[in-house]
């Protein structure tokens, strides 16, 4: 897999945020760990040694079953590495820089900094990954049937008979398994939905075809979006048929593939539209402010249903003292909504995270996104000078006939 225009400048920097951790830097591209690659490989270590590698050696020791399984869960993240530094190296060749990889729960993430400008590139830098994957996957395979050379391998896997494993050694039985599981991650990347490397492929032919990189994006997603649904839907399928854990797996996966590929979509369409625009051109400048001593039930009847606005700025004197939107007041009781204030009810000044008026339109969206399409204020000197609501940038993307996401 791989991401692109995700980094910002100035959190490339950063070496700790918490949940990941620096590993080392290899072609200048900083390696980091999430937290949640912990759970993939307890999985896959845990599943080896219990399940596959103690079923195909039931003579090993346990220091040898599990042993051998820790060696692969270590080797499968070499191995995802590998395939995330495919795409990096490649994207270097074309002067995109690639700041860091990050190796997390679905595996991992090359933080390729820009979109690449010309189809041919982001074909060639999608398809490295899945590339390295499938070499290693021949060359784990070759070495095990090597080492197994004696033994007529391929022969009787190919009818099925795994009877046959349980005379490889430990490093045999290790790369026979890498080899498959390389094969797998090929093939699982090259799924043709957006954002996964297969996507990318299938949006750079499109987009070579019919030079509309945004119909490309669009079809792409779709898939993604559609297969990530398939997945999601053969798991509740398979769940309800009593298969467990590799059920729960696609209803997971299928969720982050279709989230995934709705998000990169909204990003580029909008990266696209509001390029070179500024907060300042896309806000809202006609708003109501109201006043804090206002009872929270007048402003919900005389302001809050009257308007599609859904964040207000909250006064004292014509003082700027906070905020107060929609959402906040759903999350009240009932019981409070008849006896507060607005100025009980509001967030203070100090707690709201604002926009300021000359920033890109593209760091507006980014933040809405994060923060859920939660409306934010924008606010000069202590001013405020409009309101950026997701649904303002979509009228203003309409005016402007750009497609709305
Ligand atoms: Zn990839």
């Amino acid at each position: 897999m791989n991401t692109q225009g995700k980094n910002k400048p100035g959190a490339q920097s950063r070496t700790d945020d918490g949940h990941s951790l620096s590993l080392f830097t290899v072609f200048g591209i900083e390696v980091r760990l999430d937290i949640s690659v912990i759970i993939i490989f307890a999985l896959i270590v845990f599943s080896l040694g219990n399940g596959i590698y103690a079923s195909w050696h039931p003579e090993w020791t346990l220091t040898m079953v599990w042993g051998t399984a820790l060696f692969s869960g270590i080797a499968f993240f070499a191995s995802l590495l590998a395939h995330e530094l495919s795409h990096s190296v490649v994207s270097q060749h074309f002067n995109i820089p690639v700041p860091r990889i990050t190796l997390f729960l679905f595996g991992g993430v090359a933080e390729i900094s820009r979109e690449p400008e010309r189809p041919k590139h982001e074909f060639l830098i999608a398809i490295a990954g899945p590339l390295m994957s499938l070499l290693i996957a021949f060359v784990c395979t070759e070495l095990a049937l090597y080492m197994a050379s004696d033994m007529d391998l391929a022969g009787t896997v190919s009818v099925g008979d795994l009877s046959v494993l349980s005379d490889l050694g430990p490093l045999a039985t290790s790369l026979f398994w890498l080899g498959s599981i390389n094969l797998l991650l090929a093939l699982f990347n090259m799924i043709p939905g957006f954002p996964m490397d297969g996507g990318r492929v299938f949006r750079a032919i499109i987009w070579a075809i019919t030079g509309d990189k945004l119909k490309a994006t669009l079809w792409a997603s779709n898939v993604g979006r559609y297969f990530g649904w398939f997945l999601m839907a053969s798991g509740v399928i398979g769940l309800l048929q009593g298969q467990g854990l590799g059920s729960l797996w696609s209803i997971m996966i299928g969720w982050f593939l279709s989230n995934l590929a709705t998000m990169s979509y909204k990003q580029l369409v909008m990266d696209q539209a509001l390029g070179g625009f500024n907060i300042a051109d896309v806000m809202r400048t006609h708003f109501e402010t109201v006043d804090a001593a206002m009872p929270l039930t007048e402003f919900v009847d005389n302001y809050l249903l009257r308007s599609s606005q859904r964040l207000w700025p909250v006064t004292v004197d014509n003082r700027l003292v906070g905020a107060v939107s929609l959402s906040q007041i759903s999350q009240l009781p009932a019981k409070n909504r008849a006896v507060l204030t607005l100025g009980e009810a509001m967030s203070p000044l100090e707690s709201m995270n604002f926009l300021e008026p000359k920033a890109s339109a593209k760091n507006a969206i980014d933040t809405l996104l994060k923060s859920s399409d939660e409306p934010m204020l924008v606010i000069r000197d202590g001013e405020v000078l409009g309101l950026v609501q997701h649904s303002d940038i979509v009228k203003w993307m309409a005016l402007h006939r750009m497609p709305a996401p």
